[in-house]
């Protein structure tokens, strides 16, 4: 044993919530072990602003003292502050299974690009406090930080800076992982973000048999998905959406829901449950994402020869101009676009045009953070701010909750029934407060285990 080893062996180990505490976005969890400091998941804050303004303070130490970064999955609420972290100073190198990596490639350029292009537009239209605006991270960044990963094997032990990782399938999205961290003998395991038993596109999540500490996301904490089918709740949306000639938005994000209506609509028109309507995949990420389906087909349901009878039925839109074209154009039609909590994109510009026409459809698919448009319509809102201008909401808003790619209370509860043995403390993260503080209770009740909420910025010793 090296003397760097010995010294890491004897240390106490640290973890640390600087995200994903009391909230559902800006994961980041710091494991610290003597002078060694991973990170599990560098995400993004997102919905309200004061968490948003979370992402332009420093992070709680200089990156350039973090050796390395562990990705459970892609989506920018637990990658996205990749590109900061690097710009500010991380070295090292970043580590996620091979579909994690592709996808990144995907998100954090959209989202470099989508910010650069935010920042001029409002500097162009002075309707941003800041002078000027300035994106939180450029395109530059988000390459640097792609630079960074390190594709990374299932299930196969890999050690870094003392600590040693394993991943195993999450069943959330392609490439989703839960982490297992292993430092002097303790063992800590983040779930992630969890998937669902009975998800028609992913695999079922991996049951983990033990951890002597376990940090689980609790985005549906306090809920339980409808019991009915939701491809038959989409059916009904769609055909009565038809039947007034009207549009049906769905805002989606572009991994992982844009693939599972996808497919949803797909199996609908094939059993002739619903009209032969133009569909249009209006997101150049969401068609990236969807072709990743094919380039890893082991981590997913659907067969090869379904996906492509699936991709003849959905037309995809490349350029601005062509989207923008989608909105002279009268429905009845569906479209799909990003981004899903309509926090920006281009369904922004479809619900501007679309909202405030009664035969339209916006449908609500799945957890919308607080302080976003779309919680702002689950909440009832008949009006929405959309580029500094209010669009009276006319429109049918309805709601699809079956096709979320979270686990549920009781899928939760049913995954950590695969533990053989209590962890010594479960840290439930990853969900607005009463979500966090529901999952925490049913876990006590039900399981008899030691549950903390851990509170933002909170450092809890571990050894
Ligand atoms: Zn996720």
């Amino acid at each position: 044993m090296t003397a760097g080893l010995a010294d890491a062996a004897m240390s106490t180990l640290d973890l640390a919530f600087h995200g994903a505490a009391g909230t559902v976005t800006g994961s980041r969890y710091l494991l610290t072990a003597g002078t060694s400091r991973v990170l599990v998941d560098c995400g993004l804050f997102q919905g309200l602003k004061q968490l948003r303004l979370r992402n332009r303070a420093p992070f709680p130490v200089p990156p350039r003292d973090v050796s390395a970064v562990v990705l459970t999955h892609a989506h920018l609420d637990h990658s996205g502050y990749l590109p900061v972290l690097v710009r500010d100073g991380f070295k090292g190198r970043v580590f996620a299974t091979p579909a994690t990596c592709d996808l990144c490639g995907i998100l954090l350029r959209d989202a470099a690009a989508l910010q650069e292009h935010e920042a001029n537009r409002a500097n162009r239209h002075g309707y941003s406090r800041h002078h000027p605006s300035l994106p939180l991270f450029t395109t530059a960044d988000a390459e640097a930080a792609l630079d960074r990963l390190m594709p990374t094997p299932w299930e196969r032990p890999f050690t870094v800076d003392g600590f040693t990782f394993r991943l195993r399938p999450a069943g959330h999205i392609l490439g989703a992982a839960t982490v297992e961290a292993e430092q002097g003998g303790t063992t800590v395991l983040f779930s992630g973000d969890l998937g669902r038993g009975g998800d028609a596109v992913m695999h079922p999540p991996r049951v983990v048999a033990q951890a002597d500490y376990l940090v689980i996301e609790s985005t549906y904490g306090d809920r339980v998905h409808p019991d009915s089918d939701p491809a038959e709740d989409l059916a009904e949306i769609v055909r009565r959406t038809v039947a007034r000639g009207g549009v049906l938005l769905i805002p989606a994000f572009a991994v992982g829901r844009a693939q599972a209506i996808l497919y949803h609509l797909h199996r609908l028109r094939t059993r002739g449950s619903i009209p032969r309507v133009p569909v249009y995949l209006d997101s150049p990420m969401a068609s990236a994402a969807t072709a990743l389906l094919h380039a890893h087909p082991a981590e997913h349901r659907i067969p090869p020869s379904v996906y492509s009878a699936m991709m003849e039925g959905v037309a995809l839109t490349g350029s601005v101009e062509e989207s923008k074209a989608l909105d002279r154009r009268n429905g009845p039609m569906i479209v799909v676009a990003g981004s899903g909590m309509m926090t920006g994109g281009r369904i922004l510009f479809h619900v501007e045009r679309h909202a405030p026409d009664h035969r339209n459809t916006i449908l609500i698919v799945g957890h919308q953070a607080e302080g976003t448009r779309g919680d702002a319509l689950r909440q009832g809102a008949r009006q929405l701010k959309i580029f500094g201008k209010y669009v009276p909401v006319r429109a049918e808003v309805a709601f699809l909750d079956g096709l979320s790619a979270h686990a549920d209370q009781r899928e939760l509860l049913d995954w950590l029934g695969g533990f053989e043995r209590a962890p010594r403390t479960t840290f439930v993260t990853h969900g607005e407060p009463r979500a966090a503080d529901a999952l925490r209770m049913r876990i006590e009740e039900e399981l008899g285990w030691t549950v903390r909420v851990p509170e933002h910025g909170e450092v809890v010793r571990l050894t």
